[in-house]
Formats: structure tokens, C-alpha cells, sequence
């Protein structure tokens, strides 16, 4: 397993590129957001190698849970990238023991992603699990004096893939203790409204913080089975950040490109009714040209092409967005 990431919202402020952190690898599939999930292709293939030995199966890495603690250069480190930390499998004093090792490395900038938003919004509000945290961290070598909760290294995030998820993630997120709250559009499966949620709040639920949600991530999707974005759907998110005032990151079109990005050149010479699918702004739906009817109509729908992840590109309408959190 690779520790350095190409991944972009991984990288450093220096431009260098972030690591990965794979202290448990295994996952099992939870919502539609995990279809064509890269870690479960990537750890069947190598079933029964040295990297893998038990393919996707839940596993507790030991031998790599205290890395972190002996990288000197401060990076920013992606936990799990193969796997949810939150996953019902993972003992909850092996997850403590990996919280305790990102205290201990305060150096670093740890970014956590899960799709196990109940378990995570428990455990970092259970005072006796929390207690263990910091009991293990400081004999990771944490001066007692510097502990601090939430963890102020802890970037914490949810996976949101379309509205359905987004109304319940999102609320159990801003339900949770930490540093910078961040959301990962990713893939974007349909059109999602998180605006109530963005920046501070005035929400008098119990237990929410009124911080809110401090960063977004969208991104489409990739690989051979991708499903296309329709392009609304990123600058709905990109504006709603935008209004207010949060930081936005997008990280890919994916594998799909709308027709109108791609250029003249580009048009005359790689159009190709085959690879086109028109997309559905409301559900995500898609059909291919030959399916219209002669009386469909094309209002709202966007007309997509698959031009590969590298053609695609990170640009919406003629600009990347590369934000961070400004907490960072
Ligand atoms: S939660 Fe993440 S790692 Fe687990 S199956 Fe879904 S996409 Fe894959």
C-alpha cells in the first residue's frame, strides 16, 4: 500500500503530496455511495498476496497503528483510505488506541472520513471512551499537559452522496466534537441541499454545534463502472458554500464531462454518440440518445460524455477550487 496520495485535498500547503494511513483495511458496503468502491476492487484483487491476505475482510493492521508516531516531516495524513474506521468490526479500544495515536502525533493533520456517522457521533461523546483516548495517548508519549479534546489535528468528516444521506449524516456530524467538521460530496450521485448546515448555525437541536460544517468536498465519480454527475449539482454545492462562506474543494469531474466543456476542437473530433448519456437533474436517472422518445424533451437534463478522469479534469466552468478549512 502506497503511503504517499495523489489525492488533492490530501496535500500540503506546500504543495507536497499528503500520506495515507490504512491502520485497519476491509470494509462492507452501506449506501450507494460505495458501488463501485476503489478499496474493495483494489484489496479482492490482491486476495491472499502479502498486502492483502484477506482481500477485503475486516483487519486490524497492528504492525502499522503507530506509524504516524515515527514520520518526523508534519503532513497531512488520509486514515482509512481503504477501509471506515467506525465499521462495526473494529473494536472500539483498537479505534481509541488509533485516536490515541493522532493525539500523541500532533504534528500531523489527520483527515477522517466515515459513512458510520452513528458510531462515530457515540463514541466521541462517550466520556468514558474519550477518557481512554487520552489515558492511551499519553502512553503514546503525549505530555498529559497538552491533551486536548476534540482533537485539535482531527479533521472529521462524513461521506455525502445525495439528499437522502446528506439529512442523515450531516446532522449527526454537526452532533460531533471536532476541530474542522468537513463533508465529502463524493461521488455525487444527485442534487444535494446542506445549506442549513454550512458555517455557524442557529439550530436549537440538542447537542449540535453551532459551528457547523467547516469545509466541503465534491467530486464525481471514477473508474470503470463510474456514474455520471450532472453539473448542477456541483455548482448548487459550490454556491451554497459560497453564500455561506465555507470553504470549497473539488476535487474531480470523474469520468463524464458535460458537453459543453468539452471545446470546439475537442467536439469535432471526439464526439461520439456512444459514449454520451443525458443525466437527470432531480434523480440522477440517465438514458442514451437512441432511448428519447419522439416526445421527451431535453429541459434540465444534461447532456454528458465519458472522456476519462484525466480529460474530465478538476475544472467547473473554466476554474478549479482548491480552498481548505480556514481553521487549518
Ligand atoms: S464505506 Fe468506504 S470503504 Fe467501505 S465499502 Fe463503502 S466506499 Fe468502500
Amino acid at each position: 500500500m502506497a503511503e504517499t496520495t495523489t489525492i488533492e485535498w490530501t496535500r500540503n500547503d506546500d504543495g507536497t503530496p499528503g500520506r495515507t494511513w490504512n491502520p485497519v483495511t476491509g470494509c462492507t458496503k452501506i449506501s450507494a455511495g460505495c458501488d463501485n468502491c476503489y478499496a474493495e476492487t483494489i484489496a479482492e484483487r490482491f486476495r491472499g498476496h502479502a498486502a492483502f491476505p484477506k482481500g477485503f475482510d475486516v483487519q486490524i493492521r497492528t504492525t502499522k497503528v503507530n506509524d504516524p508516531l515515527t514520520w518526523r516531516k508534519p503532513t497531512r495524513i488520509f486514515v482509512n483510505s481503504m477501509s471506515d474506521l467506525f465499521h462495526n468490526e473494529v473494536d472500539q479500544h483498537w479505534i481509541a488506541d488509533i485516536f490515541a495515536v493522532m493525539a500523541a502525533a500532533r504534528r500531523h493533520t489527520f483527515q477522517l472520513l466515515t459513512k458510520r456517522h452513528a458510531r462515530m457521533r457515540s463514541l466521541l461523546n462517550d466520556p468514558v471512551w474519550i477518557d481512554e483516548v487520552r489515558t492511551r495517548a499519553t502512553g503514546k508519549g503525549l505530555p498529559a499537559d497538552q491533551w486536548q479534546w476534540p482533537l485539535p489535528n482531527l479533521w472529521l468528516g462524513v461521506s455525502v452522496e445525495n439528499q437522502q444521506w446528506a439529512d442523515i449524516r450531516v446532522p449527526a456530524l454537526a452532533q460531533t466534537p471536532a476541530a474542522v467538521r468537513f463533508l465529502s460530496c463524493e461521488p455525487l450521485l444527485g442534487p444535494v441541499d446542506v445549506s442549513e448546515w454550512l458555517g455557524d448555525t442557529d439550530s436549537d437541536e440538542p447537542g449540535m454545534y453551532r459551528d457547523g460544517i467547516h469545509w466541503v468536498i465534491t467530486g464525481g465519480e471514477s473508474g470503470r463502472k463510474a456514474r455520471p454527475a450532472h453539473p448542477d449539482w456541483f455548482r448548487s454545492i459550490r454556491d451554497q458554500c459560497a453564500a455561506a462562506g465555507v470553504a470549497y474543494f473539488h476535487k474531480q469531474n470523474g469520468e463524464w464531462t458535460s458537453r459543453d466543456a468539452v471545446d470546439a476542437e475537442a467536439k469535432a473530433s471526439a464526439w461520439d454518440e456512444k459514449r454520451v448519456l443525458y443525466v437527470h437533474p432531480a434523480d440522477g436517472r440517465t438514458q442514451t440518445h437512441g432511448q428519447w422518445g419522439i416526445n421527451d424533451h431535453l429541459e434540465g437534463w444534461a447532456c454528458v460524455q465519458r472522456v476519462g478522469k484525466k480529460n474530465a479534469g478538476r475544472e467547473l466552468e473554466g476554474r478549479t477550487h482548491d480552498a481548505f478549512p480556514a481553521t487549518a
